[in-house]
């Protein structure tokens, strides 16, 4: 059980005491954060194999977290990010392919065993709660925020509440970028993930250059040194992100766009060609700020966690006013 240190971020602020996981295909992330908003330390413990195990290993660590002596004292809900198809409103993960979940009822379980509140959300919508509350979209009335790693995904907050379309909401990764492009393993053809995700980069210059590489850093490096074919690759990702976030801008006008996930790691190189090419494609259109994330790694389970006091508020309103 290895520990990664808290995010450079704000603290949460003052509220409800909470656990917070965030359930990945290898890691399950989880901390706990105080009355205060302190976040403890978030620890990392390998992913086991199936719901009951994965329900098993979180009561575990819950009273790991809870344990600590003059930290999370009187827990009163539970956060928790999951990847795939999620229904926030019932708790149910329909579709998991890297847990290999199917139709569990994540909060049920995880309610039974731990005896406390329990709110699911999907992993990329909880990592946006967490930008737009305390990290790069602080103080923008709305934003999307895009993770672009081995897949592409997106959230959309509005006012501080991630928009969910009964789980079904974000697939930016699988609009149409190429309609001649490469079938995608969703069934569609010519994804903007087939095209812009990190692994597709690696993917597409591996196959044109014939050079195997290890990431999609070294395609961005290799572009640097002024290597034709690696530039391509990169400028393709680009093009295809810039025209796909355009497409956003015109239909929702979000103050900003936050660009987060492994690929964001190339910083500026990534950031300031997407900003100058979605300038030239808008028009009329308001001009999002074009920021990259701010928590970092840690955004998911710091999502995780504001979704459970957020989860605790809407439950007390529903108590005062039970109509
Ligand atoms: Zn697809």
């Amino acid at each position: 059980m290895s520990r990664s240190s808290a995010p450079p971020v704000r603290l949460l602020g003052g509220g409800d005491a909470v656990l917070a996981f965030d359930i990945g295909g290898t890691h399950i992330k989880s901390t706990a954060v105080d009355r205060d908003g302190r976040i403890d330390a978030v620890r990392r413990t390998p992913t086991p194999r199936g719901a009951e195990a994965v329900v098993a290993t979180i009561a575990e660590l819950a009273r790991a977290h809870g344990g600590r002596d003059g930290f999370a004292l009187r827990l009163r809900s539970v956060g928790v990010g999951v990847p795939g198809l999620v229904d926030e409103s019932s708790g149910v993960v329909r579709y998991a392919s890297n847990l290999g979940w199917q139709d569990v009822p994540l909060r049920q379980l995880l309610e039974d065993e731990l005896g406390l509140p329990v709110a699911v959300r999907h992993d990329v919508r909880a990592a946006a709660l967490a930008e737009s509350r305390i990290g790069a979209a602080y103080g923008h009335a709305s934003a999307v925020v895009v993770a672009i790693g081995t897949g592409v995904c997106g959230a959309l907050v509005i006012d501080g509440v991630p928009y969910s379309g009964g789980g079904y909401a974000g697939e930016i990764g699988h609009a149409v970028a190429d309609p001649a492009g490469e079938r995608c393993p969703c069934g569609a053809v010519g994804c903007l993930e087939t095209i812009a995700s990190a692994s597709s980069i690696v993917r597409r210059y591996a196959a044109a250059s014939g050079h195997p590489v290890r990431g999609a850093r070294e395609v961005l490096d290799a572009a640097q040194r002024g290597d034709r074919l690696a530039a391509a690759v990169w400028a393709d990702a680009v093009t295809a992100l810039a025209q796909g976030i355009a497409r956003l801008v015109a239909a929702f006008a979000p103050h900003a766009i936050v660009v987060g996930g492994g690929l964001a790691q190339a910083g500026e190189a990534l950031i300031g060609p997407l900003r100058s090419q979605l300038d030239q494609l808008l028009s009329f259109h308001r001009r999002p700020f074009v920021l990259s994330a701010r928590c970092g790694e840690d955004a998911g389970v710091v999502g995780a966690a504001i979704t459970a006091r957020d989860h605790l508020r809407v439950l007390r309103a529903v108590a005062d006013d039970p109509r």
